[in-house]
């Protein structure tokens, strides 16, 4: 087998970095991108120094002006981020043309085989963070590993404007301290079930046996064992985009009454909002997914006349289809807000996204 050499970019705090590169009275101080505060907006990015306020991305704004009250809210320019993750692309294209972006700001891309011929992904990272900074006057962080889930993890260890290179030797000592929930794929439901296996750690996850994964987590299991140890199968894949977002949420206790399923969809509607708007691809077609309590399961899908990326939007038509349900009649154990339809990156530059409408 030969060792795959990968190499995850992400750039830091991107919208909020691109405010304050092309808006110089912004710089250093705390500022997200998002709808105001007075609106039902969810923040799309924070700047370093709001951060330390515990600003974060996905929060509400509202959430965000009472954590700082004197945060800076700009409102999104979409056609500009997409114009610079164009930049950032060509950059990348100069050394593979194996690059799959997972977002306007954050890309792998598979050096095994370069156009440099550079042996060394290290220097390859190195380099492109050196000319990210240089063409762009932006930063970015770069993790360098032997797999996807390895680059990525590393990109992420040493924020903002980090470099970290963990080569195949050095993966053991690397994964074994992180936390199970920064594995592909763990997200608050499996992350919870490993917990109340008393494992919290990879290292832990290491030494539950392969059938008790099996039995927690289906087939996911043995494929996330893998990914403990390090072996992650996943191949760079080059035109892969978002095709949707979406989030759902199951309950303790089957939901009988319409309000309180209203309030669930507001707030999957705003977790949904708050990916699209970081993809930066608003969406035309919005899909409730409703699991009754018997585990029956439909979808129900409208699509609009415009596409959006706002919360009380995605909320309001998923709550009309909830009504063309039985919902109101029958306990539902599951909700699940989708919103797919995604404008083309080309599409998406001649956009303007209001965040609140
Ligand atoms: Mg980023």
């Amino acid at each position: 087998m030969t060792t795959r050499k990968i190499i995850h970019v992400d750039m830091d705090a991107f919208y909020a970095s691109v405010e304050q590169r092309d808006r110089p009275e912004l710089r250093g101080r705390p500022v997200v991108v998002g709808g105001p505060p007075t609106s039902r907006s969810v923040v799309a990015a924070a700047s370093y120094e709001a951060r330390r306020y515990g600003v974060r991305s996905a929060m509400s704004s509202a959430e965000a002006k009472r954590r700082c009250p004197e945060l800076v809210f700009v409102r999104p320019d979409f056609s500009r981020y997409v114009a610079v993750s164009g930049q950032l692309r060509e950059i990348f294209r100069s050394v593979t043309e194996l690059i799959e972006p997972l977002a306007l700001d954050e890309a792998y891309l598979d050096v095994t085989h370069n156009k440099l011929a550079e042996p060394l992904a290290g220097k390859i990272a190195r380099d492109l963070k050196l000319r990210i900074k240089k063409e762009l006057h932006l930063t970015a962080s770069a993790g360098v590993g032997p797999n996807k889930l390895v680059a990525k993890l590393a990109s992420d260890h040493q924020k903002p404007d980090g470099l970290v290179i963990v080569p195949p030797d050095q993966v053991d000592a690397f994964l074994l301290p992180m936390p199970v929930e920064k594995l592909w794929g763990v997200g608050p439901a499996t992350q919870k079930r490993l917990h109340d296996l008393g494992v919290h750690t990879v290292a832990e996850l290491r030494l539950l046996p392969e059938s008790t994964l099996l039995e927690r987590l289906g087939n996911f299991g043995p494929f996330l064992r893998r990914l403990a140890f390090g072996d992650d199968p996943r191949s760079v894949e080059p035109h892969r985009v978002a095709k949707s977002h979406g989030a759902e949420r199951t309950f303790e206790h089957d939901l009988r009454s319409v309000s309180e399923m209203d309030g669930v969809i507001d707030r999957l509607a705003e977790r949904v909002a708050g990916e699209v708007a970081e993809g930066g691809r608003p969406g035309r077609t919005v899909t409730l997914k409703v699991r009754y309590a018997d585990f029956t399961t439909l979808t129900r899908s409208r699509s609009l006349p415009s596409p959006t990326a706002d919360a009380t939007r995605i909320s309001k038509v998923a709550q009309g289809l909830l009504r063309a349900t039985e919902a109101p009649h029958r306990p539902v154990r599951l909700l699940g807000v989708s919103m797919s339809g995604l404008l083309g990156e080309e599409e998406a530059l001649q956009l303007e996204l209001p965040l609140d409408v």
